[in-house]
């Protein structure tokens, strides 16, 4: 069984609220794949995670570096496949590790190695709703056990159906 929602953030202070109550929740092989354009509020997001997660000090985005290690309650590896060639170089970075090491796993531009991922993992995706500082999350199939973090989640911050509608 699996369970999707969306949900509208007005800055980025919502976003990291968000991540930290997934952080909160996140379970040992957990694998979150971020989609989305540059400036859409993956490292944003991830850096939430990351404080739910009990990890202190500041969470960057790995674009140059690609993954790195931070630990919680639980490992974390954050990764960023923006710069990389094709899936087959996703495996360089260790993915082994990353993927089945009984940490948490967060990946920016997951797209760029969709093949490469468990059935399991949580699909995720970031973008922009217009040019401010809004932006729409949407937690794609995500595991019956987020179930009840997701409708609270869907519950405390408006969808982007709704906000559709009420526009005139
Ligand atoms: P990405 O990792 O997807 O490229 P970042 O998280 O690095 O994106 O950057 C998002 C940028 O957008 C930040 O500068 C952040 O301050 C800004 N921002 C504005 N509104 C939001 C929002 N609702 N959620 C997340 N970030 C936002
Ligand atoms: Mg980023």
């Amino acid at each position: 069984m699996s369970f999707s929602a969306a949900i509208l953030t007005n800055g980025p202070d919502q976003t990291q609220e968000v991540g930290r109550v997934i952080g909160e929740q996140a379970r040992p092989g957990d694998i979150l794949l971020l989609t989305g354009p540059l400036g859409a509020g993956k490292t944003c997001l991830t850096q939430g995670i990351a404080s739910g997660l009990g990890v202190s000090g500041y969470v960057r985005s790995p674009t140059f570096v690609l993954t790195t290690r931070y630990q919680g309650r639980l490992t974390l590896h954050h990764m960023d496949l923006y710069r990389i060639g094709g899936p087959e170089e996703a495996w360089d970075l260790g993915m082994d590790e990353q993927l089945f090491g009984g940490g948490i796993c967060i990946v920016e531009w997951a797209e760029r190695a969709a093949e490469i991922f468990p059935p399991e993992s949580m699909w995720t995706e970031l973008d922009h709703v217009d040019s401010g500082d809004q932006r729409s999350i949407s937690f794609i199939e995500w595991p019956d056990r987020y179930r009840a973090v997701l409708e609270q989640l869907s519950a405390d911050y408006p969808s982007p159906q709704t906000s559709d509608e009420v526009k005139p």
